[in-house]
């Protein structure tokens, strides 16, 4: 089996994302709404920074801690059609 070079340096090409550009990035990564190449070149800098791999925790905690926040306030999945049963319709 031979190593195929280019592929290398196809991924060190990729890797061309600064530390402020990844973070820029985390919160997409964090809502999923990221794929493709820039999913790719996001974890490829995560693979090598472990600054960034830091910030990726601190903004993960936050995240979570945020959402949980806001899921108090919308109604329960599922309370709105109990209520029309209740009531009948
Ligand atoms: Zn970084």
């Amino acid at each position: 089996m031979r190593e195929t070079p280019w592929i290398g340096e196809d991924i060190e090409a990729m890797k061309s994302l600064t530390c402020e550009e990844a973070v820029r990035e985390f919160f997409a990564y964090l809502d999923r709404a990221l794929a493709g190449e820039p999913l790719e070149a996001l974890q490829q800098h995560l693979d090598q920074c472990l600054d960034c791999c830091d910030r990726l925790q601190f903004s993960r905690k936050l995240d979570v801690f945020v959402k949980e926040r806001l899921e108090e306030a919308p109604l329960p999945e599922g309370f709105e059609e109990r209520i029309r049963r209740a009531l009948g319709d």
